[in-house]
Parts: C-alpha cells; structure tokens; sequence
C-alpha cells in the first residue's frame, strides 16, 4: 500500500485528532475537516473574556478513566493537575452531597447511620419486588428507594432527557454509584485530571504534526468526499446521509451564562434535582482550575431540551424507538465502502472521553494493520446496535 494516501477525517474533536495523529505517525497524508470554527468538538475549552476563566464551552468535561494506556495518551500532550470532581446537589431547598453516599443517606434522612445500618435502612427502602430492573426508574427504585429517587434523581433526569424516567433504560442510571461510605468523589475510576491549559490546547497538540492540515468552518459533503482512500466520519450518522431515513433523536443544550464577583457557589458543579427548577444544572468554571486565581467568575445555568435541525447534537437518546432507527441507518451504513464511522456522533454512542480515546486508538490501529494485509477496513469497530 502506498504510505502517502489521502486519508479524510471528517470532525476535529478527540477521534479525528486520535486517529489523525496515529495515522499520521504512519506515514499517511491525513486531512481533517471540521463545520465548526474551532477544533476539540465538544470538549472545547477556551479563556472566558470577561473573567480570563478557563472556560468548558460544551458543559462540564472531566477526564476519568482506568484504562493505563488512555491515561499515559494524554498525559503525553498535557499536564493533567489533580481534579476530583466533587459534585453536590439541591433539592428540597437543601444542599447534599452527591454520588448518593452515605453522607447524603444520612443528610436526607437526618439520620448518623453507619456503614452496615445505612446499606440495611436503604434495602429496606428498596422495592425488593424489582429483580430485574429494566428502566431508569426500575433501577432508583430498586436500589436507593422512592424518597431518594424523587429527590435526586427522578425530576433531574426527566428536565435532562424530557420524557419518564419509565421509559428510559436502567443503564443510564448505572452511570452512578450510590456508596455507603463517605467517598464523594462522582467518579470510581482510577486516574482523573483536568488539563492544565484545557483540552483544546491538547487536541491542537495532539493535532500538530507536518502529515496533518485541519480546515475548519467546512462542512462535509459525501459527494465531494473526492479523491480520499479512505474517510473517517465522527458527524452525525443521519447527517451523513442527509438524513434520509429521518432524524436520530438528540438532546441539546442551551447555556445561560452570568457573571459573579466572588464565588458564587463554592463548587464546580451544582445539580438541581427539583422538577420545578427549569435547569439542570449550575456550573461554575473557575472551579475546575483550582489551581488558578481568579477573582472574577463565570457561570453557566445548563437547560436540555430535544435537539432541532439547526442545533449542536450532545447526547444520543436511544429510546426503542431511536434505536430502531438507529439499526436501519446501521443497515445503511454497512452498504458504505471505505468510510468508518466513529466517535460520540458517528455511532450515535453515550461515550466517555477515555471510552472515545480508546476506540480512536483502537480503529486507527485496525486501520494500519488491515491496510498492511491489503484488507478492508469495517464500518463500524464496535457495531453500535
Ligand atoms: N442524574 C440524575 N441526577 C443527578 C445526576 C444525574 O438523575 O443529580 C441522572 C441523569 O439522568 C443523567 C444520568 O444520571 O443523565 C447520568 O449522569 P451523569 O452525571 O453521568 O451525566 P453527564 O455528566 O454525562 O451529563
């Protein structure tokens, strides 16, 4: 194989800049596109003008995993300072610590329970009735109980996705841990960090090698795809065909950002578990740089609604009935030749930064190998139904 094809990247974010990097390293000409004017997609990060606070354009973006290799990749572009993301909830007009912990079991309850009475108080909460809990509200219900699943969990996710809690899969929930200890840090994974000068500066590292040109503010046409060997395509799946079988269902978000001098919450992220609060969230950005001083502050209030033609897709719905579409854009997709998609948007996936990470490396590994077994590269690394 001629080491100097043309390869296409269609989105600058972690994929693209992954496998665009690892591409490039062997030899390959790699030309990456972006329809947005900056690169890093929705990890962007950039100084806030205001306050000078680093600020997550796309929401909060904290960088967790266990994967060694994942961790030491990064680390390879950026400094990551220590950051343990320590989130804390209102609900009730009262302030708790979140993951549900036993700090929060007994903040609830107003109760100075231990380890072993909590775990017997919470299972006697429990609807035991559940075996096998198959939706997000199975799932509160059968591990923390009615009061907390309303508390926390129940209007949070029904402002953050816009339907029941009933019809929404358990694995949604399964995200977080509920613990009966006083470990509050929202994440169990072994490494976790910020990047000391954010992630765009780490994409544009990632991104800066002499086999690599970025074009930003271009949107991909499939029929000017031209002359590439091969495309990796991290866009939306729907968007590749324009859409022709219909729209994949997305929630999007709007951010309301107000300023405050001082500390206007005393944490990076604040949730709102009341159904009658129309947000989700308070982030305050200056938190996630705590290493840095500033006396200004920036804060973003984050509502979700249903994601429309003109707005920025963030997360996958993937109700049965997204997925049943979701499986005849797949179909679609298999018929495709020499294009892969990967990434949040390209497999329609709820991913992790690290989850996104490895896959790049992963696809653009099976890339290299294939290419030198003259073979062909799948569609899809991990078919996504
Ligand atoms: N969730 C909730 N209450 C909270 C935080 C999260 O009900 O205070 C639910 C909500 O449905 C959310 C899911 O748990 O979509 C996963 O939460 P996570 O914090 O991982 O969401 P992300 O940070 O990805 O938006």
């Amino acid at each position: 194989m001629p080491m100097d094809e043309r390869i296409l990247i269609v989105g600058a974010g972690l994929s693209g800049a992954v496998i665009g990097r690892e591409l490039a390293l062997a030899g390959h000409l790699v030309e990456i596109i972006d329809t947005r004017d900056h690169i890093a997609g929705n990890c962007h990060t950039e100084r806030d003008e205001e306050t000078d606070v680093m600020v997550h354009v796309y929401g909060p973006h904290i960088f967790h995993t266990d994967d060694k290799e994942v961790w030491d990749y990064v680390n390879g572009f950026q400094k990551f300072m220590p950051y343990k993301n320590r989130v804390k909830a209102t609900t009730g007009e009262r302030v708790y610590s979140l993951p549900v912990n036993l700090h929060t079991i007994n903040q609830f309850f107003g109760k100075t329970l231990r380890p072993d009475e909590a775990r017997a108080f919470i299972e006697e909460k429990a609807d035991t009735s559940i075996t096998d809990p198959q939706s997000f509200e199975d799932q509160g219900l059968r591990f923390v109980g009615r009061e907390l699943y309303e508390a926390f969990f129940q209007g949070y996710t029904q402002k953050q996705w816009g339907c029941s809690p009933r019809d929404l899969p358990a694995s949604i929930l399964k995200r977080l841990p509920v613990r009966f200890n006083y470990d509050d840090d929202y994440f169990f994974h072994k490494y976790q960090g910020m990047p000391e000068t954010g992630y765009t500066d780490m994409v544009a590292k990632i991104l800066d090698h002499p086999g690599i040109t970025v074009t930003l503010s271009t949107q991909f046409k499939r029929t000017q795809a031209g002359s590439a060997q091969h495309i990796f395509y991290s866009g939306p799946l729907d968007g590749y065909f324009d859409f022709e079988l219909g729209r994949l269902a997305y929630r999007t978000l709007d951010f309301e950002r107000f300023t405050y001098n001082g500390d206007y919450q005393g944490c990076a992220v604040m949730n709102y578990g009341d159904a009658a609060v129309p947000f989700t969230r308070i982030t305050e950005h200056k938190h996630f740089s705590p290493w840095e001083q500033h006396e200004g502050s920036v804060c973003y209030r984050e509502f979700s609604r249903e994601c429309g033609p003109g707005d920025i897709p963030y997360y996958p719905v993937r109700l049965v009935r997204d997925k049943e579409q979701l499986s005849k854009y797949v179909a679609r997709a298999e018929q495709e030749k020499a294009v892969t998609f990967v990434g949040r948007l390209g497999t329609y996936r709820y991913l992790d930064m690290d989850v996104t990470i490895r896959e790049a490396l992963d696809t653009a590994r099976l890339f290299i190998a294939r290419r030198n077994a003259g073979a062909e590269m799948p569609v899809f690394l991990n078919r996504p139904v």
